[in-house]
């Protein structure tokens, strides 16, 4: 048998740089080391930490040495036309930086040279071999990112490979052809890939792609059949616009479809893999965005199958309709209880969720009634996973009264204060009946359902423990019309402190109402994960 070598094939990840650049996106110092050290965890090669000198966070991350296995890699221009390396505050900082490696970004299209730069093509030559020099002569690894060059290589191809070659030539160990605007499409990257590599190793050249076509994961991978053994990217695809290249879409793909799998090796091992569901959402957890439900791998939906036909097929053999299996990247297979589903979805969910019940079982015909009848007024189960567990155990007489809410009221007021500024203030008050034990809790909040989360939440007497790392992660609201009158939907998603996230449902004519319910179904989920007594 013929055994053929796999390629090294490296990550570098630039979230915590271009993916700064997101509308809305503000990495504080803290947030910049847990990234970092989460991508290093997961094996990513390079992680690019930002601009020294650019920024007050950029320059305290670059003031001290880390301690990752990927290359840490600090990013910066080139020196400046018309200076020497030596008079350049911009370069130095670079210089400066602790950092393994240092990525340096250049103009790679003339037009861009004489309109931007406002120099010539020469001196643009110039600046790329000087600064890729001086990053050596300090012991750095260097990349050139070539910016616009997609571009510049349609309007003046031997200016664009002329920019590449003289770093490539200078030293650097890489030449990252980048997509600026994002506009090339995936058979363009692979025909221009392909010419460069004919003049630069494949495995000195890397791409960079951003996502305004929809593409820039196609565009990656197209530019490494082409040749490229470096991708950069970023989690979740953050990025300036409509984003970079996603890592956490690039990575599954390398690692479990077989034209890169059996090609290709990456620094991320398939232990590594299954954690990355949680990384895509412990980014978005750190950007307090709601995770993409619909995102390919890791999102909710990914793995989510709706018609009573397609769930019977997956319980028999789950590769009848799924591309990969979830668990590689920490998902999970969901079958949909809907009023669309039949009894095999309900059997599997019951099944998932580990309450053993017989087929035949009468109990579970009413179960899937009441489901109907629930959905009929506006519940949805299939997008509240905690809610429907709940109601299976209720159904099925498995649900311990923990404690009860005998009263509550929620007060929003709205004056002017003592400095003459009109304030909205919300007070909830909660009478709760735990045993014996009658316990009244009050909270202010920012809003009637922080208030009556933050009262119930408060005093729960000997199952106040269970609930302490409880917290609530999302809270969406719509008005469904059903029938004659208007109805609120609440969906609530909570977190624990063993990163566990459920989505709970509450439906009413009244927004509080529907609130509570939600609120209530996420407490006593928690309770019955943690194992509370009755
Ligand atoms: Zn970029």
């Amino acid at each position: 048998m013929n055994i053929v070598a796999r390629e090294r094939l490296y990550l570098f990840d630039t979230t915590l740089r271009d993916g700064a650049q997101t509308n809305g996106v503000d990495f504080t110092l803290h947030d910049k080391l847990v990234i970092a050290a989460m991508l290093d965890d997961l094996g990513i090669d390079y992680v690019e930490g930002g601009y020294p000198g650019a920024n007050p966070t950029d320059s305290e991350l670059f003031s001290e040495d880390h301690k990752l296995a990927a290359t840490f890699t600090a990013f910066g221009m080139t020196r400046r036309p018309g200076r020497s390396t030596s008079n350049d505050p911009g370069l130095a900082a670079l210089l400066d930086a602790r950092a393994d490696a240092i990525c340096f970004v250049a103009k790679s299209w003339d037009y861009h040279v004489r309109v931007a730069l406002e120099t010539t093509d020469e001196e643009n030559l110039a600046s790329i071999r000087d600064s890729v020099r001086a990053a050596k002569a300090k012991g750095r690894e260097v990349l050139l990112d070539c910016e616009h060059f997609f571009d510049g290589y349609k309007a003046n191809k031997k200016y664009a490979l002329a920019c590449a070659t003289a770093a490539y030539q200078e030293g650097a160990r890489w030449v990252v052809l980048c997509d600026t605007n994002g506009g090339t499409l995936p058979h363009e990257v692979e025909a221009i890939v392909g010419e460069v590599v004919k003049t630069i190793p494949g495995d000195h050249v890397g791409i960079h792609a951003h996502n305004d076509t929809d593409q820039a994961v196609a565009n990656s991978l197209a530019a490494v059949r082409a040749g490229a053994r470096q991708i950069q990217g970023t989690l979740n695809g953050l990025g300036e616009r409509c984003g970079n290249a996603n890592l956490v879409s690039i990575i599954p793909t390398l690692k479990l479809k077989p034209e890169f799998s059996q090609a290709f090796d990456i620094g991320v091992s398939a232990e590594k893999l299954k954690s990355l569901a949680q990384v895509s959402r412990t980014l978005d957890e750190l950007l307090n965005r709601a995770p993409d439900r619909h995102a390919p791998y890791v999102g909710e939906s990914a793995f989510a199958t709706k018609a009573g036909i397609h769930a019977s097929a997956i319980l028999k053999e789950p590769a009848t309709y799924e591309h990969v299996a979830p668990e590689a990247i920490g998902n999970r297979r969901k079958l949909l209880v809907s009023d669309q589903g039949g009894r095999s979805n309900v059997l599997a969910e019951l099944d998932r969720i580990g309450i053993g019940i017989d087929k035949n079982d009468p109990r579970v015909t009413r179960l899937l009634d009441v489901v109907k009848e629930r959905e009929a007024i506006g519940y949805a189960y299939e997008a509240a996973d905690a809610s429907f567990e709940l109601l299976a155990r209720r159904v099925l007489g498995k649900v311990p009264g923990f404690f009860d809410v005998t009263q509550f009221d929620v007060n929003v007021e709205q004056r002017i204060n003592a400095k003459g500024e009109r304030v909205t203030v919300t007070l909830a008050v909660v009478k709760v009946k735990v045993g014996d034990e009658n316990m009244i809790s009050a909270a202010e909040g920012n809003g009637p359902v922080n208030a009556l989360d933050l009262a119930l939440r408060k005093d729960l007497g000997k199952y106040q423990k269970y609930i302490a790392g409880l917290k609530l992660t999302d809270y969406r609201v719509r008005i469904l019309n059903a029938g004659t009158e208007a109805v609120t939907r609440v969906l609530i998603e909570s977190e624990d402190e063993t990163g566990e996230h459920w989505t709970t449902v509450g439906v009413s004519p009244n927004i509080i109402d529907a609130s509570f319910q939600a609120l209530m179904d996420s407490i006593v989920y928690k309770l019955i994960k943690a194992g509370a007594p009755a």
